[in-house]
C-alpha cells in the first residue's frame, strides 16, 4: 500500500518534471527557431507482428507500446528545430533482441532505414557499457550512420545510451539487457556545445522517464495477464476431483499456459517415478512408464525439489525420464517438483516445446504456482479415491461391499434390460466354514476368506462383479450371461476352491464352495427376487450334498 502511494507520488514527481522539461525545450526551440522552412518526416517504427501462439505471454517490452508516437515525436521535432538537426532519431532494442529498430524520428532525410539493424552497426555500434555517448564533429567518410540508406556527408553526430530501469528481462536467461539510443545528427560540422548538450541532456532525461513509466506499465500488465493466467488455470482444476480427471484438467491448463508440444504428469511411487499421464506426439508411448527414482532430470527434479534442467533450455541429450530415453525435435523443456509442503515433491510435472526458449522465468513462475495446485490436487485425488475405497470395497477381502453390490446390481439390471442382454445373479458360500473356524481358529478363516475373494476375483471377466455378499457368503453377476453360460463360468470357480490347499499345523487343508444361480430374464425380472431364486438354488445346492452349482430352474424341473 505504503510503495503504491510512493509509486504514485513518484508518477506525479516524474509528470511535473516531464512538464517543466517540455516548456523549457519549447521556450529554447522558440529562441533558436530559424525561419528557414524545413519539411520534417515523421516516422515511427512499424509494430512488430504479434508473437505466434494466442496464448503466448509477451515478456519483454513491446516496441509498439513504448512511448512511440506524438509524445516521442514531439520531443524528438522539438529537438530537431531547437538544435537545427537533420535527423534526431530514438532507436530500440528489446532484451535480448541483437536488432535495434526506430521508435520514432523526426527527419529531414527521406532515406531512412526502417527495418531493424544490428546493435553493433556502423557509428552507433561504438556505443557500449563503459562509452554511453559519442560525439563526433565532423564525422570522418569511413564510419557509416545505419539509420540511413545512402551514405552522404554528416556534419556532426551525437549517440546517447538512455538509461532504463533493469527489468525482469534482464535476469539470467537473457544475455542482451533492453537499450534505448537517441542519435541527433546535421550538416554542420561544428562541435557540439555546452548550451545544446544540456538541452539533449534533459531530452534524454525525459525519455528514460517515459521508459521507465511504459516499463512499470508493461510489468503490471504482465503481471496482471499472469495472475489472470493462474486464475484460469486455478478454475480448470478445481471443478474436478478424482485422479485422472486432474491429471487432464493439469494438461489441458498447461496447453492452453504454454502450447507446449509434450506434457507429462510423473508420480513418485516407492523407488520409482511413473509417467501417469503424457500428452504429445508419440504420448502413448510413454503412459506408464516406470523409471528409478533417481533416473533423469524427472527424478533429480523430485530429489532435489527444485525445475531442471537449470539453464531452462532442451538439449538432445538430456535424460529426461532417464538416461535410457531421449525425445526427439524438441527445442526447450521445463521439468517442475510438484511439492506436497516444502519438504517432498510427490513428482514432476514436464513440458517441452519444438521452439526454443519456450519457458522463460515469468511463464516458468506461473507454472510454478500451477505444479502447487496439481500437487494439491493429486493429494486429495488420492485421499478422495481412498475414502471411496473404504466406503466401496470389503475391508477384509478387497471386494465390493454390499452396498457396492446393491448399487451395481440395479445398474447392470437396467443395462441388460435396455440392452435385451441376459445376467446371471450367483449366490456363493463357503460350505462347512463354521467347522474350519472352530478347528483352526477364526484368524485362520480370515485368510481362507482372503485366498477365496482371489479366486473369485481372478475368475470373473472385466465386466462381472465379484462382491462379499456378508460373512462366508459371496456374490457374482456375469453381465451378458445366460444360465448355460452362467453355470460354465460357475463351475469354473467352483473347480478352483475345491484346488485350494491351506496348510495349518502341518495339515493340508481343502474347503469347497455350493453355488446357487438365477437368470434374469429367465427366471426373474426384478433384482430382488432374482437375490431369492439364487438363494433358493443355492439351498438346494447346500441340500444336495454342497460343493455343487444349482440353478434355479433346475430346481423347478427336479423338485
Ligand atoms: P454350510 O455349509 O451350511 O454353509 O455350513 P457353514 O458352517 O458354512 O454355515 P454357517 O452359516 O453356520 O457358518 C458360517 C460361519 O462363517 C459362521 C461364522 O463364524 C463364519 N464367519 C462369518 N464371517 C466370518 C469372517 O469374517 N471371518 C471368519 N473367520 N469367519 C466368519
Ligand atoms: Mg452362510
Ligand atoms: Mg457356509
Amino acid at each position: 500500500m505504503i510503495l503504491s502511494v510512493i509509486d504514485h507520488m513518484e508518477n506525479l514527481i516524474v509528470w511535473l518534471g516531464i512538464g517543466l522539461v517540455a516548456v523549457v525545450v519549447l521556450l529554447l526551440a522558440i529562441w533558436r527557431f530559424k525561419k528557414k522552412k524545413t519539411v520534417t518526416k515523421r516516422r515511427v517504427a512499424a509494430p512488430s507482428p504479434p508473437p505466434s501462439g494466442q496464448n503466448d505471454l509477451q515478456f519483454s517490452p513491446r516496441p509498439q507500446s513504448l512511448p512511440s508516437g506524438d509524445n516521442v515525436h514531439l520531443q524528438l521535432e522539438i529537438l530537431r528545430q531547437t538544435l537545427d538537426l537533420t535527423t534526431a532519431i530514438l532507436l530500440w532494442a528489446g532484451p535480448g533482441d541483437k536488432n535495434l529498430q526506430i521508435l520514432s524520428v523526426a527527419s529531414l532525410r527521406d532515406d531512412i532505414v526502417h527495418e531493424p539493424f544490428p546493435r553493433g552497426s556502423g557509428i552507433i555500434g561504438g556505443l557500449r557499457p563503459g562509452c554511453p555517448e559519442i560525439a563526433v564533429s565532423p564525422v570522418p567518410p569511413h564510419l557509416s550512420i545505419p539509420y540511413y540508406a545512402a551514405d552522404s556527408k554528416t556534419g556532426s553526430l551525437l549517440a546517447l545510451s538512455i538509461t532504463i530501469a533493469a527489468g525482469p528481462e534482464s535476469d539470467e536467461q537473457i544475455g542482451l539487457p533492453a537499450t534505448a539510443i537517441l542519435c541527433l545528427d546535421r550538416e554542420n560540422e561544428s562541435p557540439w556545445t555546452q548550451q545544446e548538450r544540456e538541452v539533449v541532456d534533459l531530452t534524454c532525461r525525459k525519455l528514460s522517464h517515459d521508459l521507465r513509466f511504459t516499463h512499470k506499465m508493461e510489468e503490471t500488465n504482465r503481471n496482471m495477464e499472469a495472475i489472470h493466467q493462474i486464475c484460469m488455470g486455478m478454475l480448470e482444476l478445481n471443478q474436478v476431483l478424482g485422479l485422472q480427471a486432474v491429471f487432464e484438467a493439469t494438461i489441458k491448463t498447461v496447453k492452453q499456459l504454454t502450447s507446449a508440444d509434450f506434457i507429462a504428469i510423473s508420480l513418485l511411487e516407492g523407488e520409482e517415478h511413473r509417467i501417469v499421464i503424457a500428452s504429445g506426439p508419440k504420448s502413448s508411448h510413454f503412459n506408464d512408464l516406470s523409471f528409478p527414482a533417481d533416473d533423469g532430470l524427472v527424478g533429480q527434479a523430485i530429489k532435489l525439489r527444485r525445475w531442471m534442467p537449470t539453464h531452462a533450455n532442451f538439449q538432445e541429450d538430456i535424460p529426461v525420464f532417464s538416461n535410457s530415453m531421449r525425445i526427439a525435435g524438441l527445442e526447450s523443456l521445463l521439468i517442475l517438483p510438484l511439492l506436497k509442503g516444502e519438504q517432498e515433491a510427490i513428482g514432476a510435472l514436464t513440458v517441452a516445446g519444438r521452439k526454443p526458449d519456450m519457458f522463460p522465468k515469468e511463464r516458468r513462475e506461473i507454472l510454478e504456482v500451477i505444479a502447487c495446485q496439481v500437487a494439491t490436487k493429486i493429494e486429495l485425488g488420492r485421499a478422495h479415491e481412498k475414502i471411496y475405497q473404504l466406503a466401496t470395497t470389503d475391508g477384509l477381502t478387497g471386494l465390493a461391499n454390499h452396498r457396492t453390490f446393491q448399487h451395481a446390481f440395479d445398474n447392470m439390471l437396467q443395462r441388460a434390460l435396455r440392452q435385451s442382454i441376459p445376467l446371471t445373479m450367483v449366490l456363493c458360500d463357503l460350505d462347512y466354514f463354521k467347522k474350519i473356524n472352530d478347528t483352526y481358529g477364526h484368524p485362520f478363516g480370515d485368510a481362507v476368506l482372503q485366498e477365496v475373494a482371489v479366486v473369485l476375483a481372478g475368475t470373473v471377466r472385466q465386466v462381472d462383479l465379484a462382491a462379499r455378499y456378508g460373512g462366508e457368503e459371496f456374490a457374482l453377476l456375469l453381465e451378458n450371461s445366460n444360465i448355460t453360460g452362467a453355470r460354465k463360468q460357475v463351475e469354473r470357480v467352483r473347480r478352483a476352491i475345491s484346488a485350494l490347499e491351506f496348510h495349518h499345523s502341518g495339515n493340508i487343508i481343502k474347503i469347497s464352495m455350493s453355488f446357487g444361480l438365477a437368470s434374469f430374464p429367465q427366471d426373474a425380472e426384478n433384482k430382488n427376487d432374482l437375490i431369492k431364486k439364487a438363494d433358493q438354488a443355492l439351498y438346494h445346492a447346500k441340500a444336495r450334498g454342497r460343493n455343487r452349482s444349482v440353478c434355479w430352474c433346475d430346481t423347478q424341473q427336479t423338485d
